[in-house]
């Protein structure tokens, strides 16, 4: 046996060789030899001379699939064989090959075992062969792998492809197989990093040989095929013997780059072949001898194929490095991706730490309707309304004020509009439209559900107010005189706010669910696209969900504790509007009962003017009976105090319920998600949330191996 690594003592490969060690070839392509040719031209058995491995060759009708051996450099020597499994390969599949995996110690241990290795390589891929007869396929686009290790191991890598054949056999071979196969085999001589060796036996014709015609058409100037005729031994005529030579001669010229002759070990398992020596003797012979040396024998080629390698690898140096830029982009980009490490403590509570500060800084700008600061406000801004949360609420604010106006009463004021403004009804059924385009979590988040309503419809007031409150009058009055009791207005002001606690509820659940929906939005945002990304924003949601929840029902429940404490309590103001609006309501009283007996009155005066009598005037408040009078009264008390306290009602919830319990005050929900929060977490919650998957984190130092390997490729380079 020769020594194999021989090939690659070349200066100009010793860069290859770094790149080797950089584990470079694990990331694309280097240069690589293929022998390609006929079905039993030798190919198997040239490669095998050359390096000096076993291939399988000879065993079966012929090669199956890609063998694919290379060199590595490891502080250990063994050899390791694995499949790769072919592009096309179903899922299915590619578990079931890639789990195959085998270890041996030498080359002699790889020959002894290779044939009981290949049988189960064949039953892994689905082969067909006399000991796997359950195969499903003649031929597979997987390839075998075999690795050779060791500290001396020199860079090469050999493929041995199936060899090319024009006819199918019945029961054998299928059309398919054969385009499959000639796929095959373009694939590897296609690429320029591929040096081709043609393999031509030298008892044909090599004008039959299609192998030739296929090389030159994707080796246009023919710089990386070399002609190598082997079963020199089989040629028996005279005539037969001068044609090889002449065409080692390069008197026939076929290829650039010329034939080389080998003799390779026969099938016969014959003792002389089993020694190269033995086997060239032959060359020492007429008509052999007269050839030229540097064309004879396996030492000669492998001298040519290491200056060919250095060539190509020279030439490819330019694809390699354009390669390892682009991939250097690609690999730093995943690494961008996968986000900051997250494997101790510290990187945790950076992680989060960096994540709540622009949550926090979206919260503001949305506080603000700084809407320009940020790209989250201009992400279809029409569609998810919630993104510019204030002026959400603002709208929703909006629709809460002229809702109260127009039909927070049970009854009609006297003289109130039954029909609200125009602007109210455009202006409440775009922000009904906007509340009800939110995504809203509270399908998905029961909490919720048990705090808010999703119903916004209001019931119109009642008319028939007069009639009411004299029926309340005529059931409650005590021994008064001329006028009613303070608890009559109470109770008509408990009975005329009654819708009040559903409004409420209705606002400050469209507020909570726009806060909701803004906040789920924001984390979102905030954390990043990434599926990763999507976990972490995954996990904060889970750990704050529940505070959060405990934070919208403070807010809900200011806003009923106001509705409580309007309602319940005696009616009481120091508003001066209270006795502006009775007064101007007497006033109202008194102008409507007066111009109904005015004259007008001319006296040459130019401008008309109503004039009343004095004594028709102090009928304006006398004329009534005194129920008449009180049931007035009590509706001018009733309204004037209506007016007062729902202003005050409605500005007291936006700003302690909504404003401070759910947006801008210290324990907003919006305020939770904070650098606070984050710090305050214990090392087991920090790892709950920010913690990486095993697989994430390998991926990265997966990734940060790969970019400094191609990093110092370049550098080589
Ligand atoms: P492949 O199908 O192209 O891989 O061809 P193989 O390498 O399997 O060789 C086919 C047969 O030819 C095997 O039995 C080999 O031993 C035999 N063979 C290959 N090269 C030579 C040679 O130079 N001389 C002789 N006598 N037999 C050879
Ligand atoms: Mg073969």
């Amino acid at each position: 046996m020769h020594d194999s690594g021989a090939l690659m003592s070349n200066d100009r490969l010793f860069k290859i060789d770094q790149l080797r060690e950089r584990n470079i070839g694990k990331y694309l392509p280097l240069p690589q030899l293929v022998a390609v040719g006929d079905q039993s031209s030798g190919k198997s058995s040239l490669l095998e001379s050359v390096t000096g491995i076993p291939f399988p060759h000879g065993q079966e009708l012929c090669t199956r699939y890609a063998t694919q051996i290379t060199h590595r450099r490891d502080t250990n020597s063994f050899i390791s064989i694995t499949i790769i499994p072919g592009p096309q390969a179903s899922a299915d599949h590619k578990n079931r090959v890639e789990g195959y995996h085998y270890e041996v110690e030498s080359t002699a241990q790889l020959q002894a075992e290779f044939p009981d290795i290949l049988n189960k390589v064949n039953i892994c891929m689905g082969i067909r062969t006399d000991k796997n007869p359950d195969g499903d396929k003649t031929f597979t686009t997987d390839v075998l792998k075999i690795e050779k290790c060791g500290p001396d191991e020199d860079y090469l890598t050999v493929i041995d492809v199936p060899g090319i054949f024009r006819t199918t056999t019945d029961g054998v071979t299928t059309t398919k197989d054969r385009d499959m196969v000639k796929n095959m085999v373009t694939r590897y001589i296609k690429d320029s990093r591929t040096i081709i060796l043609a393999v031509l036996p030298c008892n044909v014709d090599i004008a039959t040989q299609e192998i030739l015609s296929l090389a030159e058409e994707y080796d246009k100037t023919g710089q990386r095929t070399l002609g190598v005729l082997t079963k020199p031994d089989l040629v028996k005529e005279r005539s037969a013997k001068a044609s090889v030579c002449s065409l080692v001669m390069g008197e026939r010229k076929t290829l650039n780059l010329g034939y080389y002759i080998v003799r390779n070990r026969g099938g016969d398992d014959d003792e002389n072949d089993a020694d190269l020596e033995e086997r060239e003797d032959m060359f020492q012979q007429e008509p052999w001898s007269r050839l030229p040396q540097d064309r004879v024998g396996v030492k000669a080629l492998r001298e040519r194929l290491q200056d060919l390698l250095g060539e190509i690898t020279d030439l490819a140096f330019p694809k390699i490095r354009a390669e390892l830029r682009s991939m250097l982009l690609e690999t730093d980009e995943a690494l961008v991706k996968l986000g900051p490490p997250r494997q101790t403590e510290r990187q945790q509570q950076q992680y989060l730490v960096g994540i709540a500060g622009k949550f926090q800084s979206i919260v503001r700008a949305a506080l603000d309707a700084d809407y320009s600061s940020n790209k989250f406000f201009s992400e279809d801004s029409a569609e998810r309304p919630e993104r510019r949360l204030i002026t959400l609420i603002v709208n929703i604010t909006h629709w809460f004020n002229s809702a109260f106006r127009n039909t927070s009463q049970t009854f009609y004021f006297k003289g109130q509009s039954e029909k609200p403004q125009d602007d109210d009804i455009k202006d409440n059924q775009n922000t009904l439209e906007d509340v009800g385009r939110l995504p809203s979590y509270v399908s998905g988040c029961p909490h919720l559900a048990n705090i808010i309503v999703t119903n916004w419809s209001t019931d119109d007031p009642k008319t028939g107010i007069v009639a009411w409150i004299e029926e309340n009058y005529r059931r409650s009055r005590g021994v008064e005189l001329g006028t009613f009791s303070p608890a009559m207005l109470s109770g008509v002001f408990r009975e005329q706010s009654r819708k009040w606690p559903t409004l409420t509820q209705q606002y400050l659940s469209m507020a909570i669910i726009a806060v909701h929906d803004f906040i789920a939005l924001c984390l979102q945002a905030a954390c990043g696209e990434t599926d990763a990304d999507k976990i972490t924003t995954n996990r904060i949601f889970d750990g704050v969900i529940n505070e959060l929840v405990i934070r919208y029902e403070r807010a809900m429940g200011q806003a009923m504790h106001l509705v409580e404490l309007e309602r319940e309590r005696k009616p009481y103001t120091l508003n001066h509007y209270f006795n502006d609006n009775v007064q101007k309501s007497r006033g109202i009283q008194v102008k409507n009962y007066a111009s109904r007996h005015a004259f007008t009155e001319m006296h040459g005066n130019p401008n008309y003017r109503q004039v009343v009598a004095i004594n028709d005037l102090s009928k304006a408040i006398t004329d009534k009976s005194n129920a008449e009078h009180i049931r007035d009264e009590i509706h001018e008390n009733l309204q004037a105090y209506y007016q007062v306290a729902s202003k005050r009602f409605i500005d007291y919830v936006y700003l302690q319920a909504v404003d401070h319990h759910l947006l801008s005050g210290p324990d907003s929900p919006l305020r939770l998600f904070s650098e606070r929060w984050v710090l305050d977490l214990n090392a087991a919650q920090l790892a709950a949330i920010a913690g990486e998957n095993r697989h994430i984190t390998t991926q990265r130092q997966n990734l940060k191996m790969k970019a400094d390997d191609l990093r110092e490729a370049l550098k080589i380079l």
